[in-house]
C-alpha cells in the first residue's frame, strides 16, 4: 500500500485535481491524503479573523468571494448536470456552515472548525470527480481516525487502530480519499495539525498502515539544496537520510512540515518528494540511508528569539543549566540552539507566547537580554568526518554578515548559524555561491 499525499497547489484547479486524478489511479492500493486548494487555509485564516473581531462585513465578503471561487472550480471540474448539480450542493453546505458563524460567540473552537472545511472540500470534490469519470474510491473520514493526545501529540496508537480499520472495511478498494491537516484532540473536537500539517498526515497514515511508501507531491522537483524562495540556481537532491530531511524540515525548509519525518522515520517508510507538474522528475527519496559526505542543502527559519543569561559567579556551578532549562520546561517551550561562554549562556525559542514569564524567572539567576527578528541559517549533510575545511568555507561565506550565535558538533548532520532576519538572504544566496557554485 502507499500514501500519497498532494499539496495545495497540486489540487487548486480544477485542471489540477484532474491531473491528481490521474496519478491516483495507478495499480497500487493508495491512500491519498488531500490537503485544501491553494488559498483556500489562508482565506478561511482571514475569516477567522473577522468573525474574532465581530467584523461581520468584513467576513461575509471574504466567504462570499471564496465560495464564489469553488462555483467556478465545479463548472470547469464535472461534465455532467448531475455532476454540475452535486457539486453546487455541496459547496453551499459547507459555506452555510461557515456563514453560520457570522451569528454567534466565535471562539478557539469555531475556528478550528471553519479552517477544516478547506480540506473537507478538496476531498469531496476529488471524490465526485473520480466518482463522475467512473473510478472506483472511498472517501474515508481523517475525523474517523486522526487525534490528538492530552498533550497534543499525535495519538499513534488511536490512529493505527482506525486506519487499519477504515481500510480494512474495503477489501476490494484501491483508492481511499482522506483529508490531511484535520484531527480531533482528546476531547474529541475538530483541531489540526497546524499549518502545512497534511505533510504530517501522510506520514502518520504511511506510519500507521505501515505503507511501503510515503509520497509527497508538491509544486517542486523534490528537496533543493536551498531555498528556491530567496536563492536563484537552487538544484534538487537525489536523496536524504531521515536525519537530514527532519533537520531541513524543522530549520525551515516549507516542503516538509517540521515533524513530519519522524513517524517515517521510526517506522523506517521512505518518503519520497515528487512534483505534481513534473511527474517524471525523480524528485528526492529520504530513507535510512545516507549516501555521499559533506554538505548538502541549507534552510533557514525566521521568527527566533535569542535569550541570554550572563552570571558571572553562577554558571558554570553544578546545577545551573538545570535550573535554566527547567523554566523553559515548565512554560513548554523549546530550545533550537544553546551557546555557552564562562560568563553566560545564550538560547534561542520559536515560541514567545510565555516569554516574558521566561525572562522574569531567569532573572533569579542572572542578567538577562532578550533579541528578537533572528533567523537560524541551518548547513546540513554528513560532514564531521571530513569536516577539514568545511567551516572554513561556511564563515567565509558569511565574512560581510554578522553572526549572533553557532552550533556546531552537536550532530554530524547539522551546524546551525544565528543571524539578523535582515542579513538572512544575503547569507543564503552567499553560503549557496560558496558550498555549491564555486566548487
Ligand atoms: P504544498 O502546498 O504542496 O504542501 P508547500 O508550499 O508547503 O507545498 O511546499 C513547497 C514549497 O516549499 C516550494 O514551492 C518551495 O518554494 C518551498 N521550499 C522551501 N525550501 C525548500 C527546499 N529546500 N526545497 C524545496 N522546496 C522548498
Ligand atoms: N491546508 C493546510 C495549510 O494550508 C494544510 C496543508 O496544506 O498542509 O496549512
Ligand atoms: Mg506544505
Amino acid at each position: 500500500m502507499f500514501v500519497l499525499k498532494f499539496g495545495g497547489t497540486s489540487v487548486g484547479s480544477a485542471k489540477q485535481i484532474k491531473a491528481v486524478a490521474n496519478l491516483i489511479n495507478n495499480n497500487n492500493r493508495n491512500i491519498v491524503v488531500l490537503s485544501a486548494m491553494a488559498g483556500t487555509t489562508n482565506s478561511l485564516v482571514e475569516i477567522a479573523g473577522y468573525l474574532y473581531k465581530k467584523n461581520h462585513d468584513s467576513a461575509n465578503e471574504a466567504i462570499i468571494n471564496l465560495e464564489q471561487k469553488y462555483y467556478e472550480v465545479i463548472d470547469e471540474l464535472f461534465n455532467s448536470e448531475t455532476y454540475k448539480e452535486k457539486g453546487s450542493e455541496l459547496i453551499k453546505s459547507h459555506f452555510n456552515y461557515i456563514k453560520s458563524f457570522t451569528q454567534d460567540m466565535f471562539t478557539l473552537f469555531e475556528e478550528k472548525a471553519i479552517l477544516a472545511q478547506g480540506e473537507l472540500l478538496s476531498t469531496a470534490l476529488m471524490h465526485y470527480y473520480l466518482k463522475e469519470q467512473k473510478i472506483n474510491s472511498v472517501l474515508i473520514p481523517a475525523l474517523n481516525f486522526m487525534r490528538t493526545d492530552k498533550d497534543g501529540e499525535p495519538d499513534l496508537f488511536y490512529i493505527q487502530e482506525n486506519i487499519k480499520r477504515e481500510v480494512e472495511n474495503f477489501p476490494d478498494n484501491k483508492i481511499f480519499i482522506t483529508q490531511g491537516f484535520i484531527c480531533r484532540n482528546s476531547f474529541g473536537e475538530i483541531d489540526n495539525l497546524k499549518r502545512g500539517g497534511s505533510d504530517y498526515t501522510a506520514s502518520l497514515v504511511g506510519a500507521g498502515i505501515k505503507s511501503d511508501e510515503i509520497q509527497i507531491w508538491t509544486d517542486i522537483d523534490g528537496m533543493h539544496n536551498n531555498d528556491p524562495r530567496y536563492v536563484d540556481n537552487t538544484k534538487p537532491l537525489a536523496s536524504l537520510s531521515f536525519d537530514e530531511a527532519a533537520e531541513l524540515a524543522y530549520f525551515g525548509a516549507k516542503i516538509l512540515h517540521p515533524a513530519s519525518i519522524q513517524p517515517a522515520k521510526v517506522a523506517n517508510i521512505p518518503v519520497r518528494l515528487k512534483n505534481t507538474m513534473q511527474p517524471e522528475a525523480d524528485g528526492t527519496l529520504v530513507s535510512s540511508i545516507s549516501t555521499g559526505m559533506g554538505i548538502k542543502a541549507i534552510a533557514a527559519k525566521d521568527n527566533i528569539t535569542a535569550i541570554k543569561i550572563k552570571s558571572g559567579r553562577m554558571l558554570l556551578a553544578h546545577g545551573f543549566m538545570r535550573k535554566v532549562f527547567e523554566i523553559f520546561e515548565t512554560y513548554q517551550t523549546s530550545i533550537d540552539m544553546i551557546t555557552t561562554s564562562e560568563v553566560a549562556v545564550s538560547v534561542t525559542i520559536d515560541d514567545t507566547k510565555y516569554l516574558n514569564d521566561i525572562v522574569d524567572e531567569l532573572k533569579k539567576y542572572g542578567t538577562v537580554e532578550v533579541d528578537s527578528d533572528l533567523s537560524i541559517i541551518c548547513v546540513v549533510g554528513d560532514f564531521i568526518a571530513e569536516s577539514k575545511g568545511y567551516a572554513l568555507k561556511i564563515f567565509s561565506a558569511l565574512k560581510d554578515v554578522s553572526i549572533r550565535m553557532i552550533s556546531y558538533g552537536g550532530s554530524k548532520h547539522n551546524v546551525s548559524l544565528l543571524v539578523n532576519t535582515s542579513d538572512k538572504k544575503e547569507a543564503l544566496v552567499s553560503l549557496n555561491k560558496n558550498l555549491f557554485e564555486n566548487v
